[in-house]
């Protein structure tokens, strides 16, 4: 029996969606970073590390997230800070708006919810300084709810091995590859698969030196496709990354430190 080994291109959306979904929880299982703020499902918790990613590289946020925490350890104790303390507490992490924000949802969650986060994305959105992205974050890490997450490094990955070419305008694509992302999670995986997606964007599907050339995606992703039919050099040197030194082993829903 002949076996036709199929091209990117002859994929379907469905069977790339499957596949995509499966190597990258694979991949995830042994690559993915552990972080600090991967070992709770408290929203306060989550919602500050995700409000430090903003704008502040991961290594970074490490050192002001536990600082944090421990001055302001529940969402009562934010709430009721003065701003002056907070914006002490965030000295360091710049973009203070953040931080104010962060102190003005504190005493909404308080007030408003008598300090339980609520767990809808609408509900989320409402909040200061949340956005679709960090709703999708509290909800999928904090509540393991359905619901997708799209950032940078998220939107660049499904680019890339989804997209064969963009026609429509931004708004439009932006809608297009929220419904993608919300596809790729189920209710069992959503937590795995939305962190996943960050750390393959951050680590391997990078946004100036992504690493085809040990890609567990190459064999279905279109840009690879693209890149090696039109001869596009891939600068990628083997001996810079390890990808056994690339993360320590996560442990999902380890205990809450
Ligand atoms: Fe990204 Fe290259 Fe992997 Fe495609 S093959 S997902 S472009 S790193």
């Amino acid at each position: 029996m002949d076996i036709k080994i199929l091209t990117p291109g002859e994929v379907s959306a469905d069977g790339r969606r499957q596949l995509f979904a499966r190597t990258l929880l694979y991949w995830f299982r042994r690559h993915g970073r552990d972080l600090p703020w991967r070992r709770t499902r408290n929203p306060y918790k989550v919602l500050v590390s995700e409000i430090m990613l903003q704008q502040t590289q991961v290594e970074r946020v490490k050192e002001f997230y536990h600082r944090f925490l421990k001055r302001f350890p529940t969402v009562h104790e934010l709430a009721v800070a003065t701003e002056d303390d907070v914006i002490e507490a965030w000295e360091g992490l710049g973009y203070y708006n953040r931080a104010r924000n962060l102190h003005k949802t504190a005493q909404t969650v308080v007030e408003k919810y008598n300090g339980e986060f609520p767990d809808s994305v609408d509900e989320l959105s409402d909040l200061p300084g949340i956005g679709r992205y960090t709703a999708g974050a509290i909800m999928s890490f904090a509540f393991l709810k359905h619901a997708p997450i799209l950032d940078t490094n998220v939107k660049r990955v499904l680019e890339r091995v989804f997209v064969k070419r963009v026609h429509s305008s931004q708004a439009k694509q932006e809608r297009r590859l929220w419904k993608l992302a919300e596809t790729i999670i189920s209710p069992t995986t959503v937590w795995e698969i939305n962190q996943a997606m960050m750390d393959f964007g951050a680590t391997i599907c990078s946004a100036k030196n992504p690493k085809c050339p040990i890609c567990p995606m190459r064999s279905f992703c279109i840009e690879y496709e693209k890149r090696k039919s039109s001869q596009i050099d891939i600068p990628y040197d083997f001996e810079q990354t390890s990808l056994s030194k690339a993360a320590e082993p996560h442990v999902p829903y380890a205990a809450d430190l």
